[in-house]
């Protein structure tokens, strides 16, 4: 029987085996292979609202500066007394305060405007004012705080390039070793500079994405090293303040849809649980719709998810989804060597590790998939760019998925919705080419 005295313990989410681990358990996944979740034995108060809101005012502490740990209740996988800010120090792992802390959701009328919607009930979330640049930072704080608890000196994740930034950054502020398995030729050069910058020890892998993270996983377990990438459970509790400074931004009142790129579908999963688990504590009325938008060149979730491949549509059905038509899938794809293909590099991702939690997010919201084109991704990232904020192109499927979806009628012209910008701008060449091209949207060409 696991270690429960923290009151948070981990359990594997297929409900046949339901294993139970303690939460200082440094295996990312369960003995058969399946992913894992934080679990809370306790509800927190809904009286926490009040004292998140105070603590925007931080009152010199980093814990709530920082838009992760200001809302260390909801997270507190380490058991730690909350306002005891020397235990906080000694346990929660920090960017002095800065992961998250720029993040919440703006009106952008040019992009309101472009998708198709009311201007009033339009937000758009940009997480590239991280300190790494990518919403990866929310759940590296919470990674690595689990890494340190655990004790492990060293981190190691594959990466399209946030991820390694992310990684990186964290763990030269911590003092660890961080190995960055990479697609070979195929990461941003904005990203992969980071990763050198900070020290990482870059290992380059013949393929794709999909072969780097098999591969970093194998050695992982070889090196003793500690797994950050977002099967890992804990990275999802800290990609749960997405939602939650959307959600505390907006009152708690709750949006008809929250909107993500897909790629490894971390982020899904993390707003499923996240608005999971406020509604089962009171804490929000009604659940969001997610919808997820896929890349048209690496659209597994969207085939799969809308009967595309094979006649069935592939479901959580209550955690006792068709996994076979998975493995089909993937098999099919690696028989007809289709790889995934985009020039939106962080999403471009064949096999998406958390797909069976996406799947339980999208049941537990209703939630929908589509995909977008590269040049309606572009499009998207440029009217960003247009409302005086910057992303970057995988960013920019947000925005136009949630035009092509306004066009099928599936998000309604009046709805509230809020879109995540994940990343900033780090393909310094991807704006300056589109400009180039007048038959471009939004290009402004260059005069002589
Ligand atoms: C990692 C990343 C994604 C993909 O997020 P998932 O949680 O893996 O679906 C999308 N956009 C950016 C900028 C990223 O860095």
């Amino acid at each position: 029987m696991p270690d429960m005295s923290s009151g948070a313990y981990l359990e594997c989410i297929n409900p046949k085996c339901s294993l139970r681990y303690d939460v200082r358990s440094a295996n990312v996944e369960c003995t058969r292979g399946h992913l894992l979740d934080v679990k809370y034995a306790e509800r927190p108060s809904i009286k926490l609202k009040d004292l998140f809101y105070r603590r925007r005012n931080p009152m010199g502490s980093i814990f709530n500066e920082s838009g992760v740990w200001r809302f260390r209740e909801l997270l507190n996988f380490c058991g730690i007394d909350t306002e005891d800010i020397r235990e906080c120090s000694d346990t929660l792992v920090s960017l002095d305060g800065a992961e998250g802390r720029q993040s919440k959701p703006y009106h952008m009328s040019k992009a309101a405007e472009f998708a198709g919607v009311n201007g009033d009930g339009f937000w758009l979330q940009p997480e590239g004012y991280n300190p790494s640049g990518s919403f990866k930072d929310n759940g590296m704080a919470t990674a690595v705080t689990h890494a340190k608890m655990v004790g492990a000196e060293r981190i190691v994740c594959a990466s399209t390039g946030n991820t390694s930034a992310s990684a990186g950054m964290f763990a030269a502020n911590e003092g660890m070793l961080c190995d960055v398995y990479i697609p070979a030729g195929q990461i941003a050069p904005g990203k992969l500079s980071q990763a050198y910058q900070f020290g990482a020890q870059i290992i380059e892998v013949d393929g794709n994405f999909d072969d780097a993270l098999r591969q970093s996983l194998v050695d992982a377990k070889t090196r003793g090293s500690y797994t950050v990438n977002s099967i890992n459970p804990f990275r999802i509790e800290g990609q749960k303040t997405i939602p939650f400074r959307a959600l505390e931004y907006m009152n708690w009142d709750v949006p008809d849809w929250i909107v993500y790129p897909g790629g490894a579908l971390g982020n899904t999963s993390s707003c499923g649980k996240a608005v999971t688990e406020l509604y089962e504590w009171g804490w929000i009325k009604k659940m969001p719709r997610i919808a997820v938008i896929n890349s048209d060149g690496a659209n597994t979730l969207s085939a799969l998810y809308n009967g595309e491949f094979e006649e069935t549509r592939l479901q959580w059905n209550r955690g006792l989804p068709d996994e076979e038509l998975v493995m089909r899938y993937y098999k099919d794809m690696d028989a007809a060597g289709r790889r995934p293909s985009t020039k939106a590099t962080a999403i471009q991702i064949g096999r998406p590790a958390n797909i069976l939690k996406g799947l339980r997010a999208l049941e537990a919201t209703d939630g929908v998939v589509t995909m977008v084109s590269d040049s309606e991704m572009l499009d998207g990232m440029s009217v960003v760019g247009l409302n005086g904020f910057d992303c970057e192109m995988a960013s920019g499927a947000t925005v136009a998925g949630i035009r092509k979806l306004v066009r099928q009628e599936v998000i309604k012209k009046d709805d509230v919705v809020v879109g995540i910008l994940t990343g900033r701008q780090k393909d310094a060449m991807l704006p300056v080419e589109y400009h180039q091209n007048p038959d471009n949207c939004f290009a402004v060409p260059p005069r002589r």
